[in-house]
C-alpha cells in the first residue's frame, strides 16, 4: 500500500489503530457474531458502546456533573439554527464573534431566529489577529455570546478562553476538540462535529450545562430540541450507531496516548516545528499573528503562486494529500489534527525545503 500522509481538514485522518480494530471486529463484535452495524440503537449491546463513549468523553475532558452531553446528527451546521432556537429565550438576543469562515456561516443561520449582534471581527486583509476582548461589544442582556475557538479555514485559533462575565459562552470547537486541555465549565454550551478529531462524519457532539435546557422557540422540531435529546438520551431517533462506536474507539485512543495533556504537548510541538520552518523561509508565509496561530489547520502561501498547482502536484506525488487552502482563500493548508503523526509534519516540511530549493 502506498504510505502516504493525508493533511485533509474533514472528513479527516483517522488514527490507524483505530480503524485496525474497527476492521478486525467489523463482522464479529465483542464476540456477538454480528455488526456493531446491526443491532438495535436502544439494545443492551448498543447501550453499552454508547455509555462507555460518554464516560470516556466526560473523563477526558473534565465535564462537570451539571454538563449533559447529547450525541446528534446533522453536523456542526445544524448547531448554528439550533443553538439559537433553543438558547435565544425570551429576549431574543445574541452576541457573535465574527472570526472568520465558519462564524460568518454561524452568523448568518442565527439571523433567522433573533437579534444577533456582531460584537467584534477578524480582519484577514493583513496579518490577521484577535481584538482584545476588552474592546469586543458584548451586551450584558445577551441569552449568550457565540465564538469559533479554532477557524478551519483561516487557521487562525483562540489560545485563551474569552472572558464574557456572566453571559453563557457558547463554542464551536468542531476543528479543535479534544486537541488540548480545556476548562469545560466556562462555557455554557459547546458543540462539534466528529469528522476532523472525533470520528468520521455524522455524529455531532453537544455538552451543554443543566440550565440551558430549556423550552426552544415555538415551532422548534423535536429533533432539534436540546431539552427533548437529553430527556432521551440522544435517542429520540435511530442513532448513527456506527460513528458513535467509532468515536468511542477514538477517545480510547486518546486515553491511550495519554490523554489530552500529551495530546496538547504533541500538537503544539508539530505546529510550531511548521511555523517555525515557514517563518524560517524566504518562499513561504502565513498571515496569521503568531499569538494565535491555529495548532489544528497550518495556513500558508507561496511567494510566486503560480506555482500552487506543481506545488500540489508534486506533494500529492510524495504522498502528501489534500494540501490545497480553502477556495474562499487560497494558498496552501495542511490540516494537523490530533491522528497526524510528528513524522507527516516531518515529511512535509522536508518536502517544502526541497520544493524551494529546485527552483
Ligand atoms: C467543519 C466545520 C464545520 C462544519 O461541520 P459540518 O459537520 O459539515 O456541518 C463547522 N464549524 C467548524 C469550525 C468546522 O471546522
Amino acid at each position: 500500500m502506498k504510505k502516504v500522509y493525508n493533511f485533509s481538514p474533514g472528513p479527516a485522518m483517522l488514527p490507524k489503530a483505530v480503524m485496525e480494530k474497527a476492521q478486525h471486529e467489523l463482522l464479529n463484535w465483542d464476540e456477538t457474531g454480528m455488526s456493531v452495524m446491526e443491532v438495535s440503537h436502544r439494545g443492551e449491546l448498543f447501550k453499552k458502546v454508547a455509555e462507555q463513549a460518554e464516560q470516556d468523553l466526560r473523563e477526558l475532558m473534565h465535564i462537570p456533573d451539571n454538563y449533559r452531553v447529547l450525541f446528534l446528527q446533522g453536523g456542526a451546521t445544524s448547531q448554528f439554527a439550533m443553538v439559537p432556537m433553543n438558547l435565544l429565550g425570551k429576549n431574543n438576543k445574541a452576541d457573535y464573534v465574527n472570526s472568520g469562515n465558519w462564524a460568518k456561516k454561524a452568523i448568518k443561520e442565527a439571523e433567522q431566529y433573533g437579534d444577533i449582534h456582531v460584537a467584534a471581527t477578524i480582519n484577514y486583509d493583513g496579518v490577521a489577529n484577535i481584538p482584545d476582548v476588552s474592546s469586543w461589544q458584548l451586551r450584558d442582556d445577551a441569552a449568550y455570546v457565540h465564538y469559533t475557538p479554532n477557524e478551519t479555514v483561516n487557521g487562525l485559533e483562540f489560545h485563551d478562553v474569552p472572558d464574557v462575565g456572566d453571559v453563557p459562552l457558547v463554542a464551536d470547537m468542531s476543528s479543535t476538540i479534544l486537541s488540548r486541555p480545556i476548562d469545560v465549565s466556562r462555557f455554557g454550551l459547546i458543540y462539534a462535529g466528529t469528522q476532523k478529531n472525533l470520528g468520521f462524519a455524522g455524529l455531532t457532539i453537544v455538552i451543554i450545562r443543566e440550565d440551558l435546557l430549556q423550552e426552544p422557540l415555538s415551532g422548534t422540531p423535536s429533533m432539534f430540541n436540546y431539552q427533548k435529546q437529553a430527556e432521551q438520551g440522544s435517542l429520540l431517533n435511530t442513532a448513527p450507531t456506527f460513528n458513535w462506536y467509532v468515536t468511542g474507539l477514538v477517545l480510547q485512543w486518546i486515553k491511550q496516548q495519554g490523554g489530552l495533556e500529551e495530546m496538547g504537548e504533541h500538537n503544539h510541538r508539530k505546529a510550531q516545528k511548521l511555523y517555525d520552518f515557514i517563518d524560517g523561509s524566504e518562499y513561504y508565509s502565513n498571515q496569521v499573528d503568531p499569538a494565535c496561530r491555529s495548532w489544528m489547520n497550518a495556513v500558508f502561501l507561496l511567494k510566486d503562486e503560480s506555482h500552487n498547482a506543481e506545488f500540489l502536484k508534486q506533494a500529492a506525488d510524495a504522498g502528501l494529500l489534500h494540501l490545497k487552502g480553502h477556495r474562499a482563500v487560497g494558498g496552501m493548508r495542511a490540516s494537523i489534527y490530533n491522528a497526524m503523526p510528528e513524522s507527516g509534519v516531518d515529511a512535509l516540511i522536508d518536502f517544502m525545503r526541497g520544493f524551494e530549493q529546485s527552483l
